[in-house]
């Protein structure tokens, strides 16, 4: 591997969201803050994503144009343009694919049909720019199935081109999107060699193939966001299909858990909050957030009552089905309850209802808002997140920067960051239940609210030593960054 000018590490994030600029979950807080921890621990990163039209102009403005090509792409080698838009924000460059053909549509996502074409040209194109402008990372970081195809494509079709030379890593954010499309589809888009798709690294089943999965088998090391997932993802409750795949990669695979960007999610500098606060006025000034959250949401306003927040995407790995199960029994005349998420139209008719029988106490609202994320992180005391699964989950990391108590299932991430509340030492960040059973979600409601009510000096502890509690990426950046050394040999 040719040696960098200066020596640091050089690394390539390619993925498919990044916040500011687009982001519908995790993956897109990943994309921002760790290449900014990679690069305080010394390395040079390059994020490279589509330039998506639903990005917002404001952010469309950062950029500058770099240059364009035309590249093939498909079995029947069809020439499609690349552009390259070029943006830098606090030592990060981001590198934007151009391209109206597949890029107009979606939020950026649209369906599996289109999104299949979409992300092999976005694959095969993050490596032909790389070549382009001739920056040759010594690794290539991918990110979930929409970069699944990088690694097939540096050791088939882009093997002894520069970017050939550099090793590979393909995170796991969710196993549970793999992008799979029937055979025929996925041949043509991709333009790989028939013989690719004759063994189990890209066939699914007789008929389908699995971007993801091929991905999986080329990249030189895996990764998910937890140790608890990189264990789960090898047995069959979690592993979507793929568990004998990953348990056979199991040596390349390893978990390293998220962390949040501690600017980002500052309550002590939030501007979107009523009160900023530190731990040492957490305990008074979450009162008068949340005086300000029960005005604005149209809640009863009173300081007396135990405010449970819930942020999420509405799908069914939320755990939604147990909130569902005892949500009347867990909703008492002390407790507010404070929905905020989009996503299938079972549970967004649900909190719906449960907001209209229950005016004052329960706020359903369905949409996808920042600010009023950060609104309900700051005036809650305790957020809900009982995954069935769940990759690493970053709703509890931020909870607990904010003082929020986080109330959780012990799976995945989620197992592995809060350490359960335990009252004989008075210890731990949150309480937690193991089994996916609706009852155990309720009595770890109890057990919360029983603190809240009958030991508020152990329950203001616990708030207190959630916000001094070490969330952020430092930790865990720089064990990406060992593991990209060890590569680079
Ligand atoms: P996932 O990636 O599975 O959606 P994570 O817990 O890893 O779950 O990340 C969710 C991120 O998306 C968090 O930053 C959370 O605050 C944010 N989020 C989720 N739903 C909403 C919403 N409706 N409005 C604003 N932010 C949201």
């Amino acid at each position: 591997m040719a040696e960098n000018r200066n020596g640091l590490t050089r690394v390539a994030f390619i993925g498919s969201e990044c916040y500011p600029f687009i982001k519908t979950g995790g993956l897109g807080d990943v994309m921002y803050a760790l290449p900014r921890a990679l690069i305080k621990q010394g390395c040079e990163v390059r994020v490279i994503m589509p330039y998506y039209r639903c990005i917002p102009e404001k952010y469309k403005e950062m950029t500058t144009y770099k240059g364009n090509f035309m590249m093939d792409l498909c079995m029947d080698g069809r020439q499609f343009y690349v552009g390259i838009m070029e943006a830098e924000k606090d030592g990060v460059i981001y590198d934007f694919i151009d391209n109206r053909e597949f890029f107009d549509w979606g939020n950026p996502y649209t369906g599996l049909w289109e999104d299949i074409p979409k992300y092999c040209f976005f694959s095969k194109a993050a490596l032909a720019i790389l070549n382009y402008m001739e920056w040759i990372p010594d690794v290539v970081h991918c990110h979930d199935w929409q970069a699944g195809l990088v690694p097939v494509y540096m050791r088939t079709l882009f093997a002894g081109t520069p970017i050939g030379e550099a090793r590979s890593v393909l995170t796991i954010h969710n196993l549970r999107f793999q992008g799979i499309c029937g055979i025929p589809h996925m041949k043509y888009w991709t333009g790989l060699p028939d013989y690719l798709f004759d063994y189990p690294v890209f066939k699914q089943n007789d008929d389908d193939a699995n971007m993801f999965k091929a991905g999986l088998a080329f990249a030189d090391r895996i990764t998910t966001v937890s140790e608890t997932y990189a264990e789960e993802i090898q047995t069959m409750f979690y592993g979507e299909g793929l568990n004998d795949h990953l348990w056979y990669h199991r040596t390349k695979l390893s978990g390293i858990v998220n962390g949040i960007d501690v600017e980002q999610w500052d309550a002590a500098a939030d501007k979107l909050l009523t009160e900023t606060y530190t731990a040492d006025d957490v305990i008074e000034k979450k009162k008068l957030n949340k005086r300000a959250l029960q005005e604005k949401l149209g809640l009863d306003v009173d300081d007396n009552k135990f405010v449970i927040g819930l942020i999420s995407r509405l799908t069914d790995q939320k755990g939604l089905d147990l909130v569902n199960a005892v949500f009347e029994r867990m909703l008492n005349e002390e407790t507010q309850v404070v929905i905020l998420g989009t996503g299938d139209p079972r549970y967004e008719g649900s909190f719906r209802y449960y907001e209209s029988v229950h005016k004052g106490s329960v706020c359903a609202y369905i949409q996808y808002n920042e600010a009023l994320a950060h609104q309900i992180y700051a005036s809650s005391d305790a957020l809900l997140v009982p995954s069935l699964f769940e990759p690493c989950g970053l709703t509890q990391l931020i909870a607990m920067r904010y003082g929020t108590v986080p109330i959780v299932r012990e799976t995945g991430g989620l197992k592995d960051t809060v350490e359960p509340y335990n009252v004989e030492t008075d210890e731990g960040n949150g309480f937690t239940f193991d089994r996916y059973e609706a009852d155990l979600l309720l009595d770890a409601v109890e057990r919360a609210r029983d603190l809240f009510f009958d030991e508020r000096g152990s329950w203001n502890a616990m708030v207190m030593r959630d916000m001094e509690k070490d969330v952020s990426w430092e930790n865990s950046a720089g064990k990406y960054l060992k593991l990209y050394e060890e590569l680079k040999g």
